[in-house]
């Protein structure tokens, strides 16, 4: 069985839903995983803020605008009364739960249910315009079987379970269709795996079921060797190891999820990046095996990062104080991504600052704190294990023209990351790539 994803922009417009079965051969076995239709969720999140800041009047405007795209997108969809009744129906139906949430105790609860309408609608408005069609499919419910836990972990034991068992019950059918991005919590409230989610969504199914496959279909066709928005000249890279890719996520390349990674390199399920727009090309192969050993892969840049110096004489010849240091980041789960130390400093950075002013104060029982925000990761990806001199020479010559904050290198054998100023990124990547490919 194979798990296909498509996004957004591959969702984007009744012409692109009707493309979709240029891809999809519903004969074959397979979970179709969808996104909601690009620029949806984006303005859900606005009319969940205008519900938040109590300015109702904005939030109805809000929703009028969007309910007029979705009533232009059946009208283009479908092509009988039958199909044009439903599509009216269907978004009836969930604009009037977005409108009906308006009282006046709206919380995180209300707006996480906000944001799951989106991709509800288009797996729906595909479904029924494949049976307009006269293709069978199945929906599988994601609000039945993806769940996370108290600490947002999906339980993928669960997952497996419950998926299963709606498999179970239509043996016979083969094109099944998911929602990406949206699941339940601990509390069996409806919740998000995150911006982007989508992709961890069939990552989680892919790794769950044991598929053979999980194909990621975006706009673009594959995985850059740097930020495609930044730099002209990019190119895709045939194939990556599951530890270089997963790096490349998490360090800001926006095609994939940061953690989509994970379960499909647990699972050993080897995942495909190609591009909806040109399915032809060949895309991105992540796998176990990865790509030529020894060859620098790919540049990418990770935003909203906030840096943490600690100074302190009491490290000198210390042991536990690193310890000690950490403990607080993870009483208040915060993630630390980079750190550098010497032996009367150390300085780490995180991207979740929700927690900063409790942390930066328990961190001064232990020494003079400084904090500096926007401030940019810039991560070179690539095989460095087999040769390993002058590949640090060659990233630090290439921005020698910039001032860096914090230098990481030798935590893995693929990955050099630097800190600079969110001011210096576009000139680092643009640096970096010229000299590097
Ligand atoms: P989808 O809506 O299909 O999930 P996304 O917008 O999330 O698509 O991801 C695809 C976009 O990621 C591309 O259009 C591209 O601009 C951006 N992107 C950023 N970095 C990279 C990279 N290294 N390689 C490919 N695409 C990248
Ligand atoms: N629709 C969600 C978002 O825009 C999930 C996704 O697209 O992957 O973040
Ligand atoms: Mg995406």
């Amino acid at each position: 069985m194979k798990i296909l994803k498509f996004g957004g922009t591959s969702v984007g417009s009744a012409d692109r839903i009707q493309s979709l079965l240029d891809i999809v051969n519903p004969s074959e076995r397979q979970i179709v995983v969808l996104s909601a239709v690009a620029g949806t969720t984006n303005a859900l999140v606005e009319i969940s803020s205008a519900f938040l800041n109590g300015k109702k009047e904005e939030a109805k405007e809000l929703i009028i605008d969007l309910k007029e795209k979705y009533e232009q997108l059946i009208h283009d969809l479908f092509k009988t009364d039958t199909g044009r009744k439903q599509g009216k129906e269907l978004i009836d139906y969930h604009f009037n739960l977005i409108a009906s949430l308006s009282n006046d105790l709206f919380t995180p609860t209300e707006e996480k249910i906000i944001l799951a309408q989106g991709e509800l609608l288009s797996t729906t408005l595909w479904h029924f315009h494949l049976s307009e069609k006269g293709i069978p499919s199945v929906l599988l419910p994601a609000l039945d079987f993806m769940k996370i836990d108290e600490d947002n972990e999906p339980v993928i034991p669960y997952i497996k379970e419950k998926l299963e068992q709606l498999l179970a019950q239509t043996p016979d059918n083969t094109l099944y269709i998911s929602q990406g991005y949206i699941c339940r919590n601990a509390f069996g409230e409806i919740d998000n795996l995150r911006r982007g989610g989508s992709d961890y969504t069939a990552s989680l199914i892919g790794s769950a079921i044991q598929a053979d496959e999980i194909q990621i279909w975006t706009d673009i066709d594959g995985m850059h060797n740097n930020d495609p928005r930044v730099v002209s000249t990019t190119k895709p890279i045939a194939e990556l190891s599951f530890d270089e890719a997963a790096e490349l996520a998490y360090f800001g390349a926006k095609i994939l999820h940061p953690q989509s990674v994970f379960p499909a390199q647990r699972y050993k399920v080897p995942v495909r990046l190609l591009n909806t727009l040109d399915p032809n090309a060949k895309g991105t192969l992540i796998s176990e095996r990865g790509g030529p050993a020894g060859t620098i892969r790919a540049i990418a840049a990770k935003d909203g990062i906030t840096a943490i110096h600690i100074h302190s004489s009491r490290m000198l010849l210390a042991y536990g104080f690193l310890r000690r240091i950490f403990e607080i980041f993870e009483r208040y789960k915060t993630p630390i991504d980079m750190i550098t130390t010497s032996e009367v400093a150390v300085s780490l950075t995180i991207d979740n600052t929700s927690n900063l002013d409790d942390i930066v104060r328990e961190v001064e029982d232990f020494g003079r704190v400084s904090v500096d925000l926007d401030q940019t990761i810039v991560c070179v990806v690539g095989d460095f294990s087999a040769n390993r001199h002058g590949y640090a020479a060659r990233v630090l010559d290439a921005i020698k023209h910039l001032p860096i904050r914090m230098v990481s290198y030798g935590g893995s054998d693929y990955n050099v990351s630097i800190l600079l100023d969110n001011e210096h990124k576009i000139e680092a990547l643009r640096s970096l790539h010229n000299r590097i490919f």
